[in-house]
């Protein structure tokens, strides 16, 4: 896939420095929309103003956006304060209305990535333009659907492309509004190097007393930029208002992340530690692989002498025990069950193998 780097076409943006789009998560009034605007500019280095103008709630009833008569106030604050501007877009009549209106950059929201129909759609409105596009991540943790929204996007010839990782539904009560699974987007960079990855930390924290944290997070896992949902007055806000900060806030907030450099003095003692992981992994492979040729004895065993695959004694024990001689270790046992539970479920597989499919040959 050919995608450009974010500094190729965003004016003002170095090429390591982290991008920055920040915005009411709706556009409301318009002076709403422009004093927060002005504030943005006056106090934080954004680069891309952001602001809703149709807005996809979860139920009906809700404040659904201002429609149309929000693009010319996105063009006021263009204007006025010189920033980029972007909205969402969900279907084909949004993307004509946007590109009409002038407004740069795109981007398409996590219940319509979720919908092949509508990215396909988006996709054909978009032929023969290049206008940016950032694609978040769809509300369920399905990967394939963001790379899928992304390839057709990406097939309709637009280059200028970055994925937003917004987190994912939980069907359980969490700490975050959506979980982030960070393992999803750092998967998605591992397999498109190139694809820039901005971090949406107000739609993970669903709360402004999280984004700090989920910001810095970001940052750590080396993405390539941030949009945090600012406001003027978010308790007034008709959408997401607990999760809004002020301009002053967000300024606030910049200037507490760090980012982390590499300085080459350090890559050194970086590559030393490297060193050591590699030959720990190399030992941990080798016992992996002991460990399995036991597990082809005890399937054999098993079948031999007719005894079931899954002894549930045995796994309780193995799991308490383990758990506990981890804890001993300093090791989690959240981290200690997982590893134990993707062995047993590899373990189970051969002796299944050994038990039933090779039998009957
Ligand atoms: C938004 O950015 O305001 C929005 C609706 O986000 P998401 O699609 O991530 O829910
Ligand atoms: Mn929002």
């Amino acid at each position: 896939m050919n995608t450009q780097a974010l500094h190729t076409y965003i004016p003002n943006l170095k090429q390591e420095e982290p991008l920055l789009i920040s915005g009411p998560c709706s556009a409301e009034t318009k002076t709403q929309v422009l004093e927060t605007a002005q504030l943005i500019r006056e106090k934080t280095n954004t680069h891309i103003y952001r602001s809703g103008i149709w807005k996809p709630r979860t139920r009906p009833g809700q404040f659904e956006g201002i429609g149309e008569a929000g693009l010319e106030w996105l063009k006021e604050v263009k204007q006025k304060t010189g920033l980029l501007v972007t909205t969402e877009v969900a279907k084909a009549e949004h993307v004509e209305l946007c590109l009409k209106a002038g407004i740069d950059i795109l981007w398409i929201g996590a219940r319509t990535v979720a919908n092949p129909f509508s990215i396909q759609e988006i996709a054909d409105s978009l032929k023969g333009t290049n206008i940016p596009v950032f694609i978040k991540n769809p509300i369920n943790p399905d990967i394939g659907l963001w790379i899928g929204a992304i390839e057709r996007i990406n097939k309709a010839g637009i280059s200028k492309i970055a994925a937003i990782h917004r987190g994912f539904y939980p069907y359980e009560e969490t700490k975050f509004r959506n979980i982030p699974k960070w393992e999803i987007a750092i998967e998605l960079k591992r397999q498109f190097h190139k694809l820039p990855i901005i971090c949406d930390p107000s739609h993970i924290s669903g709360d402004t007393n999280f984004i700090k944290e989920v910001s810095q997070k970001a940052y750590d896992l080396n993405f390539d930029g941030l949009m945090i949902e600012t406001h003027i007055h978010p308790q007034e806000a008709l959408s997401d208002a607990s999760q809004q900060v002020t301009p002053q806030q967000l300024k606030t907030l910049l200037t507490d992340l760090i980012i982390r450099s590499a300085p080459i003095k350090n890559q050194e003692v970086l590559l030393q530690y490297r060193e050591q992981i590699d030959s720990i992994d190399h030992q941990l492979l080798e016992l992996l692989s002991k460990r399995m040729d036991v597990i082809n004895g005890i399937g054999e065993y098993k079948l031999k002498n007719n005894i079931t695959i899954f002894q549930l004694r045995r796994w309780e024990n193995i799991i308490k025990t383990r758990i506990n001689l981890g804890d001993d270790l300093g090791l989690d046992p959240h981290f200690i069950q997982s590893i134990l539970e993707l062995m047993h479920k590899d373990s189970i597989r051969i002796q299944n193998n050994i038990m039933n499919i090779k039998k009957k040959l």
